[in-house]
Formats: structure tokens, C-alpha cells, sequence
């Protein structure tokens, strides 16, 4: 066992160190500064070695001081000679922490053999490598280490340069980066623009294909067609237009449709027209086009439909122009016709009824029970059908506008109670239930307004089945009356809500069929036309509909 050491040599070996210590950071500081040329190191051996720098002058000492990169010189074990302080603070060291170490301590673990490689071979000929280095506070740092001898008086050593790399590396990560961002934009562009490229061939063959399509289209049916720009210039007409219009193609103008257009329809034509461009509604107007075959106007149903874009933007008006010059003399015929079985019907038809009263009147001989059924019965079909043909009689006078009317004061009052009295007798299952009548007068024909309220409570009973309520009211607003008559019945769509006042409309519903000719509601509209008044149908499908007429007030 050693004996344990005594105070006193613990002592002196302390202060032995101690000032080895001393004069060790002496060195160091000297040799920084220029002071000293040569260096003295204990070898493992004990044997000390000497080391003189060969052009050791103080400027050359200096300038390595102050260099940006580190600078050490290694002797052939590795051992840090010298560090120029810039090296020890990359390390986050001290130079007395960095002298006198073996270089391969600082080495980060993993490149030691490559460090190795490179130390081995710097000794032979000048040489670099990329190495990181551990520093003191834990960081691992590249750096570039470049080798080259260094040639003593007493032998050779090895010199390392030490450049940072860091900034350098985080900038190559940087551009890396930027690089792999640029190549991954690129192809994203390169794709995108493959896409681009497929889809606009697509849709140009689409739109070649639908255009031909549309050409194909327009020049095989026999309406005529043309297109028009939102600004209202016409960029398209097809063969027919063309065809019947005579005009050449090569002269076409924007506005040749002028020329064409029968001249007592142009303003009306016009004046639709910018109102449907305004409004963005559908254009449709009957008018007259001249035919170049026989110079004859015919007439035609012009109807223009506006196409939207994506962004709701009308892009293009389409038009067609329909022959219906002669479904108008069909239906001329027919309103002739009419007109004349009508007329000749109202006179045996009156004879009829009349004979028929007689009969029901006369009191000579008792009239058998079964008999005076009848006579009842012939009398209900008599008046049923000159109903009809008092109707049919009213639309020929309407057409030929000869439907007459004596305007009197008409008080609203008198009116509904006179309409209720007569429905109550004809209806007598079906409750009437008055609502608001008030007291005011207008400027109209009583036994027309009594046909339109009549004809209304008609329609009531006849298009609600299940329900026997009625309601009849007749309020003021502003400056005019409303009369309205509200049923519980079949109610209306709003598709058949826009047509039901038109000339022999009628709803075409196999569940429920009622006996009529659609004549009652167009005579009703033309009736309160004539009076200044307008007429309308508030309903709703399934539950019931008020049929209304508003007329000014006196
Ligand atoms: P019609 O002789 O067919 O009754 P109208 O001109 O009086 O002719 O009515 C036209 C159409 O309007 C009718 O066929 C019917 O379909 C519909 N209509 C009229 N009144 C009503 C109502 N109160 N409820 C539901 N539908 C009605």
C-alpha cells in the first residue's frame, strides 16, 4: 500500500503545477504575440522536444491572429502546437483548452476515421475535407479544414486551416430549399399547363363540334333563326332567313332586319326589344315578314331568349322567327265561324226557352208530374246552353271588337248583394259568406261586372268539390275597390295562373274534369279591361284561389 502523501509534498507539488501552469500561459501569450520563436513540449515520453517556427516574425504572427478563419499547427501526434485564438473561440473554448489537445478530440465522433485520413494525408501533399467539429457548449459545426506542412528547424508540422462553414452550409440548405421549391413550382406550372393545354384542345373541338352542331341545327328546320350580341347587333342568321328574306350574304348588314319587318311593326318591334335587353326578360312580339319570293308580309311569332354565362352574364340573345301566317287565318276562320253558329243559334235557342215557358205556364189542363220534370229539365238545358252561346257570341264581338258597353254609376254594394241573391238561389247547398262590402261606387256596365262576379262565383262552386265556402268581399285600397271572390277548392299552379284568362284555356286534369270551354275568365279579363280595371287569381295548388278585379273609384 502507498503511504499517504505528507502535507508538505502535496505542497510542493501544487506549487509545482502551479507555476507549470504559469509559465505555460506565458508561453501561450508570448507566442501569440511574437515574443517567442521557439517552443519546448514534454513528449509522452518525459522527454521534452523543442519547436522553432521557421520564419517566425511578429507581423506573420499577428496577421494569423487576426485572420477570420482558425489556424492550428498539429504536431505528427495530433497534438495542438499552436491555435491562433479565433479557433478556440469557434470552439467556444479557451486556448488553454485547445493547446496542447490532441485535434481529434474536437472531432465529432462519426468522421474520426475521416479526419484521420485527412491528417494522415496532409502530411504528404496540401489537402481539405469537410469535418464537423463538437464544440464546448455542444454543438456540432462544419467546418473546412485545409492541410499543409509547416517546416521547422526541428522538423515538420502540420498546419490546419479552419473555415467555418455553417453560414455557408445554411445558405446551400437555403438554395437547396429554394431549388426544391422552384423545381416543385416548375412542375406544377409544367403540369398545369399540360392540363391547360388538354382541356382548351377539348373545348375546342367542343365548340367546333357544337357550333357545327348548331349550324347543322339551324339550317335544317324551318323556322328561321338569328343570334344577337348583348349590345343587340345580329351576328348570325341561318339559311331560311336568308332564303326568305332574299337578302345576300355578302350585304347583310347588322340592322337588315329593318328592311324586312313590315313597316308598321317596326316601332312596336323595337320597343320590345329593348326592353327584353334591358330587362334580360324573353323578347316575343307577332310581326310581319316581307317574303322575296311574292314581295307578300307574313306573319310571323318572333321569340328571343337571352344565354347566360357562369358569372350570370348574358352573353348571347337566340332567336327564331315562326311562320304563323297560317294558324292566323285558321283562326280567323274559326272566330268567323263562331261568330255565325252563334248568331244563328240565339234565335231558335230564345224561341226554345220561350215555347218552353209557355208550356211550364200554361194552366188549361193539369200537367202530368212526370211531364213538368221534364219540362224543368229542358229548361235547365236550354238556359246551360245559351249560356255558351251568349259566351261564344261575346268572344266573336270581342275579336271583331264590337263588345258594347253602356258606363253608368255602379254601386259595389248593389252589385255583390245582387251576384250573392242569384248565387244563393242557384246554389242553395253552398254557403256565401260576405266579408267587407263597402259602400263606393265605380264608373261601369252592371250586367257586364255582374257576368264577371257571376262568373267567378261560378268557377268557385264549380273547381271546389269538397269545400261549399265562399267567400265574397269587396274592399277599398288607395284609390280603388277590390272585389274578390275566395274559394276552398283545386287551387292553381303558377304555370296555369299565367295562362287561365288566355282565349280557350283550360286546365287539363283528368282527376277532375268540370264542363266548360275556357271562355269564361278571357271574356271576364277583356270585361274589366275595357272598365280601366285589372283582374288576377291569387291561389295556391291543392288549397283554394281568390279570383279579384280592381276598378278605379268614382
Ligand atoms: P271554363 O269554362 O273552363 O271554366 P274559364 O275561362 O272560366 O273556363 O276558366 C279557365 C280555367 O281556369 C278552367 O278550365 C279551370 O281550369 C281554371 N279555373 C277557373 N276558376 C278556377 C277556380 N276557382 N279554381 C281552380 N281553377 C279554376
Amino acid at each position: 500500500m502507498n503511504e499517504p502523501k505528507a502535507y508538505d509534498q502535496l505542497l510542493s507539488e501544487y506549487r509545482e503545477l502551479k507555476h507549470r501552469l504559469e509559465e505555460a500561459n506565458e508561453t501561450i501569450d508570448a507566442i501569440r504575440n511574437g515574443k517567442v520563436d521557439t517552443l519546448v513540449v514534454r513528449g509522452e515520453d518525459g522527454e521534452n522536444q523543442l519547436y522553432t517556427l521557421k520564419s517566425a516574425d511578429q507581423t506573420y504572427r499577428v496577421f494569423i491572429e487576426k485572420m477570420a478563419e482558425g489556424a492550428v499547427t498539429l504536431n505528427e501526434d495530433g497534438i495542438i502546437l499552436y491555435s491562433n485564438s479565433r479557433f478556440a473561440r469557434m470552439l467556444d473554448s479557451s486556448l488553454e483548452k485547445v493547446m496542447g489537445v490532441a485535434f481529434e478530440t474536437f472531432v465529432h465522433p462519426q468522421l474520426k476515421e475521416e479526419f484521420l485520413n485527412l491528417f494522415k494525408r496532409g502530411w504528404d501533399a496540401d489537402c481539405k475535407d469537410e469535418i464537423v467539429l463538437n464544440t464546448a457548449n455542444g454543438n456540432a459545426v462544419p467546418f473546412l479544414l485545409s492541410c499543409t506542412t509547416l517546416e521547422f528547424d526541428e522538423g515538420m508540422a502540420l498546419s490546419i486551416i479552419v473555415t467555418d462553414l455553417s453560414a455557408q452550409k445554411e445558405t446551400q440548405q437555403q438554395l437547396r430549399i429554394k431549388n426544391d421549391q422552384l423545381e416543385e413550382a416548375r412542375s406544377a406550372t409544367e403540369k398545369l399547363n399540360n392540363e391547360l393545354e388538354t382541356l382548351v384542345r377539348a373545348r375546342t373541338q367542343e365548340l367546333f363540334a357544337s357550333r357545327e352542331h348548331f349550324r347543322f341545327l339551324a339550317n335544317n328546320i324551318p323556322q328561321m333563326i338569328w343570334t344577337n350580341l348583348p349590345d343587340g347587333s345580329v351576328n348570325f342568321n341561318n339559311q331560311q332567313w336568308y332564303d326568305y328574306t332574299g337578302i345576300d350574304i355578302d350585304v347583310v348588314s347588322a340592322f337588315s332586319w329593318k328592311l324586312v319587318i313590315h313597316p308598321d311593326d317596326v316601332a312596336e318591334t323595337l320597343r320590345r326589344y329593348r326592353s327584353a335587353l334591358q330587362t334580360g326578360h324573353t323578347f316575343e312580339i307577332e310581326n310581319r315578314y316581307k317574303r322575296a319570293s311574292d314581295s307578300t308580309y307574313r306573319w310571323h311569332l318572333n321569340r328571343g331568349i337571352p344565354l347566360y354565362n357562369e358569372d350570370g352574364e348574358i352573353t348571347l340573345w337566340v332567336g327564331t322567327a315562326t311562320d304563323i301566317e297560317d294558324q292566323k287565318r285558321a283562326m280567323e276562320k274559326k272566330d268567323e265561324f263562331i261568330g255565325i253558329a252563334s248568331h244563328e243559334l240565339k234565335t231558335p235557342l230564345t224561341s226554345l226557352k220561350g215555347y218552353l215557358q209557355i208550356i211550364d205556364n200554361y194552366k188549361g189542363e193539369t200537367v202530368p208530374k212526370p211531364v213538368k220534370l221534364f219540362i224543368n229539365k229542358a229548361t235547365d238545358a236550354a238556359s246551360k246552353l245559351q249560356y255558351l252561346v251568349n259566351d261564344l257570341l261575346d268572344v266573336s264581338k270581342i275579336n271583331a271588337g264590337r263588345l258594347e258597353y253602356q258606363m253608368n254609376r255602379v254601386g259595389v254594394r248593389e252589385l255583390v248583394d245582387s251576384c250573392i241573391d242569384n248565387a244563393r238561389h242557384i246554389y242553395p247547398l253552398h254557403h256565401f259568406e260576405i266579408q267587407n262590402i263597402e259602400d263606393v261606387f265605380v264608373k261601369g256596365n252592371t250586367e257586364r261586372l255582374e257576368q264577371v262576379l257571376m262568373n267567378f262565383i261560378s268557377n268557385a262552386v264549380k273547381y271546389s268539390q269538397d269545400s261549399k265556402h265562399i267567400i265574397i268581399s269587396g274592399q277599398c285600397h288607395h284609390d280603388y275597390v277590390r272585389v274578390s271572390v275566395t274559394d276552398f277548392g283545386i287551387g292553381l299552379t303558377d304555370e296555369q295562373k299565367d295562362k287561365i284568362f288566355e282565349r280557350f284555356y283550360r286546365v287539363e286534369d283528368k282527376k277532375f274534369l268540370a264542363s266548360g270551354l275556357g271562355m269564361g275568365l278571357y271574356i271576364c279579363s277583356e270585361i274589366i279591361k275595357a272598365h280601366s280595371g285589372d283582374i288576377g287569381v291569387i291561389s295556391e295548388f291543392g288549397k283554394g284561389s281568390t279570383f279579384y278585379f280592381d276598378l278605379p273609384l268614382l
